[in-house]
């Protein structure tokens, strides 16, 4: 089903505590009707707790990353049967800080997509070119390359358990949001993408999220573009209320006034 999601990627930020009293905080402000789902992904360590303080809420638990096979010898690294375990319902996978600070390619993306599935991990798939992609006119192939490489064998009735979020790597962290125009433009290609893949149904049905300097102030014009199904956001996800800002943005551009 096409949602709209608001997702919060913590990186490398909060420990166990500082994500629980996040997130009480966070559930009382939450006063409002929402159609929007909330994810919140915390690093490994507070998942736990963050699994806890979120029991009997609607909100869902992410993991950021994960290894692609099942255990063994892989030190450092968790697998998927360990996130379903601690009460994840997302894993996301591709991050651009993953592919460009720590090497992950195309084949391991693909590979850790397929074990989330096979786990019923629901995915935030990231995709998006650099500066000197999109200098190059590169951007669409770079988002081919991506989508066709990470969803390879992947059937259409796993792909409901696929988010993609678009994320120009030029726009994460940077304070420089794409422009309305830059993300329809990219939103628009990668649901074609999904038609040529898949089917018009499949494509139709798919969640895009853009991420990438999101905050309260800036993404409702970027919000409302048709192919626009949410955000995943950084920094702004780091404080109470700068987060449930953008939520309650969120909730006005898809559903109106609360
Ligand atoms: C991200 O890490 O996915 C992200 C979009 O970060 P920021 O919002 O800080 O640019």
């Amino acid at each position: 089903m096409r949602k709209k999601i608001c997702a919060a990627n913590w990186k490398m930020n909060k420990t166990s505590l500082e994500a629980i009293a996040f997130i009480e905080d966070f559930k009382k402000l939450l006063n409002f009707k929402t159609a929007v789902e909330v994810v919140i992904a915390p690093p490994f360590t507070s998942l736990e707790g963050a699994s806890k303080s979120l029991k009997n809420s609607s909100i869902k638990l992410s993991s950021q990353n994960m290894h692609f096979e099942e255990k063994g010898a892989f030190t450092g690294e968790v697998s998927a049967t360990m996130l379903k375990n601690v009460g994840c319902d997302y894993v996301i996978l591709g991050h651009s800080e993953r592919r460009h600070v720590f090497g992950e390619t195309d084949d391991m993306i693909h590979k850790k997509i397929g074990q989330a599935i096979k786990h019923a991990l629901s995915v935030i798939f990231c995709v998006g070119e650099t500066l000197d992609e999109r200098e190059h006119h590169k951007t669409f192939e770079v988002l081919e390359r991506q989508l066709s490489l990470g969803l390879k064998g992947i059937s259409k009735e796993a792909l409901s358990q696929v988010v993609i979020a678009y994320e120009p790597v030029w726009a994460i962290g940077t304070g420089k949001i794409a422009t309305p125009e830059q993300a329809e433009e990219a939103h628009k290609f990668i649901r074609k993408k999904v038609w040529d893949f898949y089917n018009m149904e499949v494509a139709s049905q798919m969640s895009i999220l853009y991420g990438g300097s999101v905050t309260a102030q800036n993404f409702s014009s970027v919000a409302t573009q048709p192919n626009v199904d949410g955000a995943l956001v950084g920094g702004a996800s780091l404080e109470v209320k700068s987060f449930i800002e953008i939520l309650k943005q969120m909730s006005y551009n898809f559903s109106g006034p609360s």
